[in-house]
C-alpha cells in the first residue's frame, strides 16, 4: 500500500491544501485564444458579424480601429443553434451586421435578446441594397413537386445570398464603412480609406473572374442549393437548376427524375456541389443518371457559398481567396 503512504510533509502543508485548491478555482480560465468570446483589450467599436462573409467584409473596413468577431462561423446560416459563447460575445458588442433579407434577422434578434445588451444596433444590411437588383429565388424552387403540374408559388421572397454577387458586397462594404464612421468618427478617414481598398480588392476579383471565364462556350451549371444565383450573374453564367430545393432538405426521387430531364434537355453537366452540405448523395446520383443517358463527361465540381468557414481558416483574406477557389474550379469544369 506504498501508493497510499502520505509524503513526508510537514503537518501545516496538508492543513493549507484546500486553501490552495481554492485559490486555484478561483484563476479565472481566460487562456483561449480562440475564444470568440473573448474581446481584445483595446480601445474602438466592438463589432459583430453574423456570418464568415460578412466577418471579412467587416474586418478589411476596420484595420486596426475596431475590433470584428464572426458568430455563427462553423454552423452556417440556415439551421444555427445558438451558443452561450455567441452571447458573451454580444454582451460587449456595438455594432452587429447581418445579412437579412430573410436569412438572419430572427438569429440577430434571438442572439441580442439572449446576450441581455440593449444598446447592441443590429445592421440589417441587406436592406440598403437596390430592391430592383435583387433576385427572387429559383422558380423550381417554388415547383410544387408533389402535385407535379409545375404550379409555382409566389412567396415573394428575395434570394439572400447576397454577399456571392460583388456589386452587393461592394454595397455591403459600404454600408459597413458608413456604419463605423458614425460610431466612431475620430477614424472616419482611415474607415474610408480601407474601403476604397478593399473595394478595389473585389474589383479586381470580379475583373479576373469575368477574363477567366470569357471564352467558356458552356455558362450553364446546376447547383446543389439555391445559393449562387448572384455569384452566376457577376460572371455572366446561368443557373440550370438546382438539386436542394430547401437546404438541409433530402430532394425526392421525382424531383431528381426532374432535374436529370432537365439537365438532359439543356446539355447541361456541370453540377456543383458544397463542402459543407450533408446529402451530397443526391448530386452524386444525378451525375450517375447523367452518365447513364449518355453525357458521359458529366462532373462534380466543389463550389463553395460561403456560408460556413472553419474557425482556424477565417482571416481578412477568407472571402477573396474561397471565391477565387470557386472561379478556378469552375473554370477547370466548364469547356
Ligand atoms: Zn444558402
Amino acid at each position: 500500500m506504498a501508493m497510499f503512504t502520505r509524503l513526508d510533509l510537514p503537518r501545516g502543508a496538508y492543513a493549507l491544501l484546500p486553501v490552495f485548491l481554492g485559490l486555484l478555482a478561483l484563476i479565472p480560465f481566460t487562456g483561449c485564444g480562440n475564444d470568440p468570446s473573448v474581446w481584445p483589450d483595446k480601445p474602438g467599436p466592438k463589432v459583430v458579424a453574423s456570418f464568415p462573409p460578412l466577418y471579412c467584409f467587416a474586418v478589411n473596413v476596420a484595420g486596426d480601429d475596431a475590433s470584428v468577431r464572426s458568430v455563427l462561423t462553423n454552423q452556417g446560416v440556415h439551421n444555427p443553434d445558438t451558443k452561450t459563447a455567441e452571447l458573451r460575445t454580444l454582451n460587449r458588442a456595438d455594432l452587429f451586421f447581418m445579412n437579412g433579407l430573410g436569412l438572419d434577422e430572427k438569429i440577430a434578434a434571438r442572439l441580442k435578446g439572449g446576450s441581455g445588451n440593449t444598446r447592441l444596433k443590429l445592421v440589417d444590411l441587406g436592406a440598403g441594397l437596390d430592391k430592383k437588383r435583387l433576385e427572387a429565388p429559383n422558380e423550381h424552387a417554388h415547383e410544387d413537386d408533389e402535385e407535379g403540374h409545375g404550379h409555382h408559388h409566389d412567396h415573394g421572397t428575395t434570394d439572400p445570398h447576397v454577399w456571392l454577387g460583388l456589386d452587393h458586397a461592394i454595397t455591403f462594404v459600404g454600408e459597413i464603412r458608413d456604419e463605423f464612421k458614425q460610431i466612431d468618427p475620430a477614424h472616419a478617414a482611415d474607415y474610408d480609406r480601407r474601403a476604397a481598398e478593399y473595394t478595389a480588392k473585389l474589383n479586381k476579383l470580379r475583373a479576373d473572374g469575368v477574363a477567366l471565364l470569357k471564352d467558356k462556350k458552356e455558362r450553364k451549371f446546376v447547383t446543389f442549393h439555391e445559393s449562387l444565383a448572384y455569384f452566376a450573374k457577376t460572371f455572366n453564367l446561368e443557373i440550370a437548376d438546382v438539386i436542394q430545393k430547401v437546404p438541409g432538405k433530402e430532394p425526392s426521387g421525382k424531383a431528381l427524375e426532374k432535374l436529370v430531364k432537365t439537365c438532359v434537355e439543356n446539355k447541361t453537366r456541370v453540377i456543383a456541389v458544397e463542402p459543407q452540405f450533408s446529402g451530397q448523395g443526391a448530386a452524386a446520383r444525378v451525375l450517375d443518371e447523367l452518365k447513364r443517358k449518355g453525357i458521359t463527361d458529366a462532373v462534380l465540381v466543389e463550389i463553395d457559398p460561403l456560408e460556413t468557414a472553419q474557425e482556424a481558416d477565417l482571416n481578412a483574406d477568407w472571402y477573396e481567396t474561397k471565391m477565387r477557389a470557386n472561379l478556378d474550379a469552375l473554370a477547370k469544369a466548364l469547356k
